[in-house]
């Protein structure tokens, strides 16, 4: 639809009527959440209402999220606190969430899983009856002496902020048999803090088991296509044509977005620039064009005189 517009990897800064028309176009909306939606435990100005009203004009509206700390039903609390109180727990897909899937479904991972990962992945595990491995080690184990796990059959990375030598030692070892699964939640470097402190994202925990292992991981969340695999076969009639993908971060949304063939839209309350975007779009580099926006706005706040006259 884009292209009837003629914005399609324009980068253009789209407001008013050109949002209405598009918000019109689309008849399904996949929204990142920090940085778009909100920022940690505030929320967006305005996003509530945005959220809320394309819900009860029948839109579709998806959350699609590389943080993999909390599970589902937690997410649902956040939402509904926040205010985005027409949320349902189906409408989130999260990394956590999608792991489990990918290995209950797709891998049907025969034995347990190696967790290096918070609460909201073993959570999610839990929930779709994925086994894995329950971290029992005395305080003064070491790599030389604690026990593997001879059933350990995939090794599951993400965010975790109790990450020990030992566990990276572990899955390291793990992951010497090729038959052992490797995947990360996510390949997110890290995010924004405030004042100008940054958290380091489970990309760099993937890196430190890429180097160990000499392996690539196989990565479920955004860019990955998986997240949009796992929406289109829950929900039916998903056109990609039909759909908007709004992000913050050039690098993991927008290029989400163009890997599976939607309009993207790039909101500049989070992580990336319109100038970093500029630059994508004009490099000479042609990878580069699946990581220029279709359309920009300042916030998705911007949406709210579509629905003006309508309400
Ligand atoms: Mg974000």
């Amino acid at each position: 639809m884009a292209g009837a517009f003629g914005f399609k990897g324009s980068c253009q800064k789209i407001r008013g009527p050109e949002i209405r028309n598009l918000l019109e176009a689309k008849e399904f909306f996949l929204f990142d959440c920090d940085g778009v939606i909100w920022h940690g435990e505030n929320a967006i100005t305005g996003a509530p209402k945005v959220v809320n009203s394309l819900i009860r004009h029948g839109k579709n509206v998806f959350f699609v999220t590389n943080n993999c700390t909390r599970p589902r039903e937690n997410y649902v609390s956040k939402f509904y606190r926040l205010g985005f109180t027409d949320v349902m727990q189906e409408q989130i897909f999260s990394s956590s969430y999608c792991s489990a899937l990918y290995l209950r479904d797709v891998a049907k991972v025969q034995g347990k899983v190696f967790v290096i990962g918070c609460e909201g992945v073993r959570k999610e595990l839990r929930e779709a009856g994925v086994p894995f491995l329950e971290e029992d080690d005395p305080p003064d184990a070491t790599i030389y002496n604690c026990a593997l796990s001879p059933d350990v059959k995939a090794v599951l990375v993400g965010h975790d902020d109790k990450l020990t030598f030992l566990k990276l030692a572990k899955a390291s070892c793990y992951l010497r048999d090729p038959e052992c699964l490797f995947l990360a939640t996510d390949n997110d470097p890290w995010h924004p803090l405030r004042d100008g402190r940054i958290l380091p994202g489970s990309g760099c925990l993937t890196a430190a088991l890429e180097v160990a292992s000499g392996r690539k991981a196989t990565v479920i969340g955004k860019p990955s296509r998986f997240m949009f695999e796992c929406i289109s076969s829950q929900f039916r009639g998903v056109d990609p044509a039909q759909c908007l993908m709004v992000g913050d971060r050039l690098e993991t949304d927008v290029l989400f977005g163009s890997n599976c063939g939607l309009d993207t839209m790039l909101t500049l309350t989070g992580v990336s620039q319109i100038e970093e975007a500029e630059e994508y779009r004009d490099s000479e580099h042609s990878p580069n064009q699946s990581l220029v926006p279709d359309y920009v706005v300042d916030t998705i706040a911007d949406f709210l005189p579509a629905f003006e006259d309508q309400d």
